[in-house]
């Protein structure tokens, strides 16, 4: 058994190996409590969605000394080329209420924005090592990298770094882990929820505890169940990340009354290499990133752009494009790029996992691209390039405001003409991250039912969280949110946990 627990009693169980978990587990264990973590995949591909970032966090800093206390390893001549910029609680605020048009449950997001920056503290003294994303958000403009859009820190040597990270430090600490642990209920009767059922490499097992936390992901990665609630057409959809967060722990949690919050309906899905596998790889998902549309242009098959390329930073708009793109015709777009700015595109697409086609004249280009029209594209482009204002200049660190000036489709910034070859276009298709219902908790983490009341012994976090996103996402945010709300239901889980097993003592004391 890949395992070192025991079926004896624990304090706190979670459910979930990634990133909430993790957090959960570890503040948990530090508040003195016995510690169980159930990860339903096996070992090698433990940590769930978390494992597949990037490491991005978004956290509120002041200026460099904030940077460097979470980057240490930052050299003086680094920080002498950098301009960190700052991100202040009142950004990352109007971000989250701009992006989710007002609709983020206020006391949620003041957890998240308030609590990011002692969380990313806190998770330093767990081992994780973070460093600036230089190569993702930072452009170097006359000698200098700037950053953009907020989200500066990443985690070292990203996802796989951060949860090897994170589970070092439970080992460490004693935190009991099992894996190929698919919990598949609650054991919940009148006095709250006790334990949980799992099936343990293959055998099921009924496992007793003073506080369960779900963390156990979304359901994006159930075809049926997004199909249900996201809509027709979502079934279709590549998962960008985990195969294991099918919608357990909130089916769990539903069947006793919790209470389902936030958007349901929502989710976060990117532009996504068309011929992506039908769930993440490990080896292959970095590659299928298809973010650098702000430079060029989209169109669909018809020939016809479809979004504002240029609306907003990457960040604020990549994971509300996706459901354009699967709104588009065989849920296909093509992002078209010029030899200008072929320089800004990320690594991703210089890989080999892209369908990508190339041409020295828009005609022929036209012709490669075979399931677009032909006559239409060519016209768009055409108009988009008459539409330019050229007046203003090119660039990538700020909101430039170069627009393309009349056009049905606005676009708003970093407009350039598609004029110089060699020309490169590449086919993309929806791919969903990670869904945005989920459970509503309390300020200290714990599940509410649907009478609003807290149901004893549940706590939740990560992605199960409801009530957070909605129609759209900072980028970087997950994990942040993972952190911040995992610590809260980890230090919640284990006081409560203590002052259950005080009133049985004392029960049994006065019996
Ligand atoms: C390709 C990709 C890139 C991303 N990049 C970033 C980024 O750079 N920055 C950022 O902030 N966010 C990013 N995200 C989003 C981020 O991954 C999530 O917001 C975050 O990881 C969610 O953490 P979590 O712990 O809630 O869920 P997860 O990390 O998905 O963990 C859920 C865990 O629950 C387990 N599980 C599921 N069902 C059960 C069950 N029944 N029993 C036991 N265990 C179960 C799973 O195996 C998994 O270990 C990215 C996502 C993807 C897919």
């Amino acid at each position: 058994m890949q395992t070192n627990a025991n079926t004896g009693g624990y304090d706190v169980i979670v459910v979930g190996g990634g990133n909430a978990a993790l957090c959960a587990a570890l503040s948990a264990r530090q508040e003195g409590a016995k510690v169980l973590l159930l990860e339903r995949s096996p070992i090698e591909e433990r940590g769930g969605n978390s494992a597949y970032t990037d490491g991005l966090m978004r956290v509120v800093y002041e200026g460099e000394d904030d940077i460097r206390t979470l980057a240490p390893d930052l050299t003086d001549e680094e920080c002498a080329n950098t301009d960190f910029g700052s991100y202040t609680e009142e950004n990352f605020f109007d971000d989250m209420f701009r992006i989710t048009q007002f609709r983020t449950d206020g006391d949620l997001c003041e957890i998240l924005v308030r609590q990011s920056r002692d969380t990313l503290r806190w998770m330093k003294g767990q081992g994780v090592r973070f460093m600036p994303s230089y190569g993702r958000q930072a452009f170097r403009v006359e000698g200098r990298f700037k950053f953009w859009g907020g989200a500066t820190i990443a985690v070292a040597e990203g996802g796989p770094g951060l949860v090897d990270a994170l589970y070092r430090a439970a080992e460490t600490t004693g935190i009991a882990i099992a894996y190929d642990a698919w919990v598949q209920d609650l054991v919940h009767d009148d006095s709250g929820v006790t334990g949980v059922l799992a099936k343990i490499e293959g055998v099921t097992r009924r496992l007793d505890a003073g506080a369960v936390i779900l963390a156990c992901g979304g359901f994006e990665a159930n075809a049926a169940w997004r199909a249900r609630y996201l809509g027709p057409g979502w079934d279709l959809a590549k998962v960008r990340g985990t195969k294991y967060n099918t919608g357990d722990g909130l089916t769990m949690a539903l069947r006793i009354g919790a209470q389902p919050y936030g958007h349901w309906s929502g989710c976060h899905a990117t532009a996504w290499e068309r011929y992506a596998s039908e769930f993440g790889d490990p080896a292959l998902t970095p590659q299928y990133q298809r973010h650098s549309y702000p430079f060029g242009i989209v169109v669909n098959c018809e020939g016809s752009r479809f979004i504002d390329e240029g609306a907003d930073f990457r960040n604020y708009t990549y994971a509300k494009y996706g459901h354009m793109v699967l709104h588009q015709p065989a849920q296909v777009a093509w992002q078209v790029f010029d030899s200008k700015t072929k320089h800004l595109l990320r690594d991703e697409y210089r890989t080999r996992h892209v369908s990508k086609v190339t041409a020295n004249s828009l005609e022929e280009l036209a012709e490669q691209l075979g399931e677009v029209n032909r006559d239409q594209f060519l016209k768009t482009v055409r108009e988009f390039n008459q539409a330019v204002d050229r007046d203003v200049p090119f660039n990538p660190n700020i909101k430039d405001g170069r627009k393309a000036v009349g056009l049905a489709v606005p676009r708003s910034n970093w407009a350039n003409p598609i004029e110089a070859p060699p020309f490169e276009a590449y086919a993309v298709t929806c791919g969903v991250t990670f869904t945005f219902g989920g459970l509503r908790i309390t300020t200290e983490g714990q599940v509410l039912d649907t009478g609003h009341r807290p149901i004893r012994g549940l706590f939740a976090a990560g992605e199960m969280v409801g009530g957070i996103f909605y129609f759209n996402y900072p980028g970087a945010s997950g994990l942040t949110s993972g952190a911040v709300f995992g610590r809260l239901s980890g230090r919640s889980a284990a006081r409560f946990a203590e002052s259950r097993r005080a009133t049985m003592r004392n029960a049994l004391a006065q019996a």
